[in-house]
C-alpha cells in the first residue's frame, strides 16, 4: 500500500497525526506539501505577514522531523485541485490522505479534490484530528445543533474519550524511489517579500512542545486565578499552535488533564471554546459573514473611516483598545481580554461593522483562525452564540481597573502613558491637566455612557422589541 499524506497547514506535525500514523502502519508514505503560488505570492503573504512566518517556521520544522523519522517532506508548487490528483496518478498511489478542515472553503476543496481522484480509483480520505470530537457529532437531545457553549461544552465533557494521543512514530519507512518532482524547497520569508518579525513566537512543533513546556511547569497552576490578567504572562501562548497543529488538541488536552490542579479545568474549559467555534462553524457555514442571531441582518453600523483608522492604529484615547490594537501589530498577538475590550468598543462603542475588525484581526494574528475569530467577533458585536443579551457592553476603563490593576499592560504598548500614574493609566483623562499636556495621548474618541447608549438605542430600534 503506498499512501500520500497529505499536509496542508493546520496539521504541521509528526506526533498524534492520525494520517501519518495510519499510512506508516500501511506501508509506503509519500509526505506532501503543496505551494500554492496564489498563497505563497508576495501579495498575499503581505496581506497576513504573522501567520506566514509561523507557517514558514512550522514548516521547516516538520520537513526536519519527517527527515529525523527517516523520511522526507516533498514539496511542489501548483494549485491543489490540479497536482494533487495528477501527482497521485504518476506516483501511484493507493490512497491520499489528510486532515479534516471544517472550513466551508476547505471543505468545497476537499470535496473537488476527492471528485477528481474518485475519477482515477483513488480513494482519498479526510480523517480527524483537528479538533478533540468529530465536528458535528455533538448535537442536543433533539438532534440540533448546540447554539450556546454551557450545554456544548457539557455534552462534550461527557463523550469525550479520555484515551491518549497516538503513540509517537518511532521511524517511517524511505521514500519510495521512483518519484519525480520538480520539487522546491520550504520559501523563504525574504522570497516573500517580508521581513521576519523578531517578535513573533516562533513556529514549528519543537518550539511549541517548549511552550507547553513553560505552560505546565510555571503557569498552569495559576491559571485559574490569572488568566484574565492582561499585564501577566498567564496563559499558555498555544493558540498558533493549535491553529497550525504543531500541537494536536489531544496531545494539549491530555498533558494539562494529566497534570491537574486548579488551573486544569478552566483551561481544558478554554479548550473547549475552542472545541465550540469549529463545531459551530462546521454546523453553520454563514459564521463567517452573517450574523448568527438574524435580527441584526442590515444592521445599520456607521461609516467613519477617521474613528476606523483610530481603532487601528490604537488611538482611540482608551489606553486597553490601543494597546490592544498595538500589541496586534506588533506581535502578532493579544490577550483575550483586551481582544474581548477592543472588538466590543469596535462594534458596541464606534457602532462599526465586526467585519471590518473581524478581517483586521486575520491580517494581523499569527493565531489567527476563522472559526475562533468569527465566533469572537461575533460574540463580542452581540450578534453571536451568547447566553448573554446583546445590550451588555464593556466598560474598556472598568475592564482596565480590574484586569491590568497596575497599568503594565498598558504601559508596555502605549508608552505614551509611561509615566502617568496607576490610578489614571486607564483613564488619563480625569488626570491633573499639567500631566495630562504632557501625556501627548488622545482624548477618548467617544464618551463611554453617550456610546453605551447609542447602541442599545440603535439595536433596540433596529432589532424590534427585546431584539431577539
Ligand atoms: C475578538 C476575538 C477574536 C479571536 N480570534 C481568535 C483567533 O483568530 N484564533 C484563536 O485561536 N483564538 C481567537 N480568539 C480566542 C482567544 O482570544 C485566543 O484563543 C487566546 O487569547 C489565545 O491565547 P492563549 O493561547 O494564551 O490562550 P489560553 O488562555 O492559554 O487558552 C488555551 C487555548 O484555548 C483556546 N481558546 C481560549 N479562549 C478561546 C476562545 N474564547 N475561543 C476559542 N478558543 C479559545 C485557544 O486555542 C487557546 O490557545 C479570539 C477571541 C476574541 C474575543
Amino acid at each position: 500500500m503506498r499512501s500520500l499524506v497529505w499536509f496542508r497547514g493546520k496539521d504541521l506535525r509528526v506526533a498524534d497525526h492520525p494520517p501519518l500514523a495510519e499510512a506508516a502502519a500501511s506501508g509506503e508514505v509519500i509526505p506532501l506539501f503543496v505551494v500554492d503560488p496564489f498563497f505563497f505570492s508576495p501579495e498575499r503573504a503581505r496581506s497576513l505577514p504573522h501567520r506566514m512566518q509561523f507557517l514558514l517556521d512550522s514548516l521547516a520544522c516538520l520537513a526536519s522531523e519527517l527527515a529525523g523519522l527517516g523520511s522526507r517532506l516533498l514539496l511542489v508548487s501548483g494549485r491543489s485541485v490540479d497536482v494533487l490528483p495528477r501527482l497521485a496518478l504518476q506516483w501511484r498511489v493507493d490512497q491520499v490522505l489528510a486532515s479534516r478542515w471544517v472550513e466551508p472553503f476547505g471543505r468545497e476543496r476537499d470535496r473537488r479534490i476527492a471528485e477528481s481522484l474518485g475519477r482515477s480509483g483513488i480513494p482519498f480520505r479526510c480523517l480527524e484530528g483537528e479538533t478533540l470530537l468529530p465536528p458535528g457529532s455533538v448535537r442536543t437531545g433533539q438532534g440540533g445543533m448546540f447554539r450556546v457553549f454551557t450545554p456544548f461544552a457539557r455534552a462534550c465533557a461527557a463523550r469525550l474519550d479520555p484515551s491518549s494521543p497516538l503513540p509517537p512514530l518511532a521511524s517511517l519507512p524511505p521514500l519510495p524511489p521512483d518519484l519525480s518532482g520538480p520539487f522546491v524547497p520550504v520559501p523563504s520569508l525574504e522570497a516573500l517579500g517580508l521581513r521576519p518579525n523578531p517578535r513573533l513566537q516562533p513556529g514549528g512543533s519543537r518550539a511549541g512542545r517548549a511552550r507547553l513546556s513553560v505552560f505546565l511547569q510555571e503557569r498552569l497552576g495559576r491559571y485559574s486565578l490569572e488568566r484574565d490578567r492582561m499585564d501577566l504572562p498567564s496563559t499558555s501562548r498555544l493558540s498558533a499552535d493549535l491553529k497550525f497543529g504543531t500541537l494536536s488538541v489531544r496531545q494539549v488536552w491530555r498533558a494539562v488533564a494529566d497534570q491537574g490542579g486548579a488551573g486544569a479545568a478552566p483551561f481544558l474549559n478554554e479548550l473547549l471554546w475552542r472545541e465550540f467555534s469549529h463545531h459551530l462553524l462546521w454546523e453553520w457555514p454563514e459564521l463567517l459573514d452573517r450574523p448568527f442571531r438574524s435580527g441584526f441582518a442590515g444592521f445599520p453600523w456607521r461609516e467613519d473611516a477617521a474613528s476606523w483608522e483610530a481603532w487601528c492604529e490604537g488611538r482611540t484615547g482608551y489606553p486597553v483598545v490601543d494597546a490592544a490594537a498595538r500589541q496586534l501589530r506588533a506581535e502578532g498577538f493579544v490577550h483575550n481580554r483586551a481582544r474581548m475590550v477592543a472588538a466590543s468598543f469596535l462594534a458596541k462603542h464606534l457602532l462599526l461593522d465586526w467585519r471590518l475588525g473581524e478581517a483586521h484581526y486575520m491580517q494581523w494574528l499569527a493565531d489567527g483562525d476563522w472559526a475562533s475569530n468569527d465566533a469572537g467577533w461575533q460574540w463580542c458585536a452581540g450578534c453571536g452564540c451568547d447566553a448573554q443579551p446583546w445590550f451588555r457592553i464593556f466598560n474598556p476603563v472598568a475592564q482596565g481597573l480590574k484586569f491590568d490593576p497596575e497599568g503594565g499592560y498598558v504601559k508596555r504598548w502605549v508608552p505614551e502613558l509611561a509615566g502617568c500614574p496607576a490610578a489614571f493609566v486607564h483613564e488619563p483623562w480625569t488626570a491633573p491637566r499639567d500631566l495630562r499636556s504632557r501625556l501627548d495621548y488622545p482624548e477618548p474618541r467617544v464618551d463611554h455612557a453617550f456610546a453605551r447608549e447609542r447602541f442599545r438605542a440603535t439595536a433596540r430600534a433596529h432589532l424590534g422589541g427585546d431584539g431577539l
